[in-house]
Parts: C-alpha cells; sequence; structure tokens
C-alpha cells in the first residue's frame, strides 16, 4: 500500500535564501514543488509556468472564486496563491508537496490541513537579511524597505510553526531540512506503513 504524501509549508523572509535550499533538496524526486500563481511581474530570469503562473488580477480573482486555490494572500500588493488540483494529486501519488508561501497563506493551511508540517527559514539576523536583499539587485529601495518591514512581522510569527531553522551556512540548513522531512516521514502519526508491512510479511 503506498502512503499519501507529507504536506510541507516552508516560509521565511525575503531574502532568507529559502529558494536557495529548495532547490537543493528539490533534486531528489519524491519532492513536488507547488509553482504558485501571482500577479505580481516576472523579475528577469523567471520563467512563466516554472517559477510561478503569472497571471492577470481579474484571471486571478476568477480562480478564486471558483474554488481553485488552496490558499491565497495578498502580500506587498499581489495576490500570491496555490493552485489545488496539483498539491492533491500530488500528495495522492506519495511525493512530497512543498508549498513556498508566507505566513498568511500558511496560517490558512493550518487551518485547513492540520496534518501538514510548517518549517519556518530564518536569516542569521536582520542585518544580514538587509546585505542580502540588497545584493540580489532585483527590487528597488522602496520595495526592499517594504520587504525588510514585512520580514521583522514575519519573523515574529514563526512561534506558530512546527520548526525553525537558520539559513547560515547552506550545507547546514539543507541538511537540518531534510533531517526534519525524515524525522515526520518516520512519525508513526503520519504512517503506520513500516509496521504493517513487518507484520503483513510473516
Ligand atoms: P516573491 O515575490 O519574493 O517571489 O514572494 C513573496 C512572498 O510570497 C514569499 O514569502 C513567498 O514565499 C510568498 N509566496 C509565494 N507563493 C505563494 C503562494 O502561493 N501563497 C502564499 N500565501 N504566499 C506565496
Amino acid at each position: 500500500m503506498m502512503s499519501k504524501g507529507l504536506l510541507i509549508v516552508v516560509s521565511g523572509p525575503s531574502g532568507c535564501g529559502k529558494g536557495t535550499i529548495l532547490a537543493e533538496i528539490l533534486k531528489d524526486e519524491k519532492f513536488f514543488y507547488s509553482i504558485s500563481a501571482t500577479t505580481r511581474n516576472a523579475r528577469p530570469g523567471e520563467v512563466d509556468g516554472v517559477n510561478y503562473h503569472f497571471l492577470t488580477k481579474d484571471k486571478f480573482e476568477e480562480l478564486i472564486e471558483n474554488d481553485g486555490m488552496l490558499e491565497y494572500a495578498s502580500y506587498c500588493d499581489n495576490y500570491y496563491g496555490t493552485p489545488r488540483k496539483p498539491v492533491e494529486d500530488m500528495l495522492e501519488q506519495g511525493k512530497h508537496v512543498i508549498l513556498e508561501i508566507e505566513v498568511q497563506g500558511a496560517m490558512k493551511i493550518k487551518e485547513k490541513c492540520p496534518e501538514a508540517k510548517f518549517i519556518f527559514i530564518l536569516p542569521p539576523s536582520l542585518k544580514e537579511l538587509r546585505r542580502r536583499l540588497n545584493k540580489r539587485g532585483t527590487e528597488s529601495d522602496d520595495v526592499i524597505e517594504k520587504r525588510l518591514n514585512e520580514a521583522t512581522g514575519e519573523i515574529k510569527q514563526a512561534y506558530k510553526y512546527d520548526y525553525a531553522l537558520v539559513n547560515g551556512e547552506l550545507s547546514i540548513a539543507v541538511d537540518d531540512l531534510l533531517a526534519i522531512i525524515r524525522a515526520e516521514e518516520l512519525n508513526l502519526k503520519n504512517s503506520n506503513n513500516i509496521i504493517d508491512e513487518v507484520l503483513e510479511n510473516a
């Protein structure tokens, strides 16, 4: 019997390096990265259908109306949301589904899917976060300020998550994330399959 995959919600302030950590673990095919929809403009190098589904506000609102979003939130003047169907299909196929979403959306998932696991990625400090956002150079100064303001509020909500890890050194952060997921795979609350399999093989 195949068990359902884990629903793993990952949040962290803009610039904390979530994307880099996730890119490492996504090399393993047991994971499925949920591609979000957004109304923000694509950054240079971002590809529609790969990084995000870039939608107009009208199209996004139509999807909300048709119950096509598992969750959505408004963040820095744009909508961001998780298309429902691929998440449900992939969990059913036994894949671990990763949602890289901000805190309001994560809390909506907590209400709807209490079995999901919530992981918060912290920068080593706010000072370092500012440095990383400036270095990325993809946002204007006022957007960076907005994102830094947002970051402090978001970090204060990290207490609501199941786990928090610091992204100081990448390889340590990746190992920490994989350790959390492995522990959840072995958590009997998520699956009794290992025991059942032993008992069935008499
Ligand atoms: P960015 O504009 O930097 O790509 O994303 C801004 C924030 O929106 C990040 O914290 C990111 O995790 C979050 N985000 C991305 N996709 C979704 C989504 O589908 N739902 C929600 N609630 N937040 C999202």
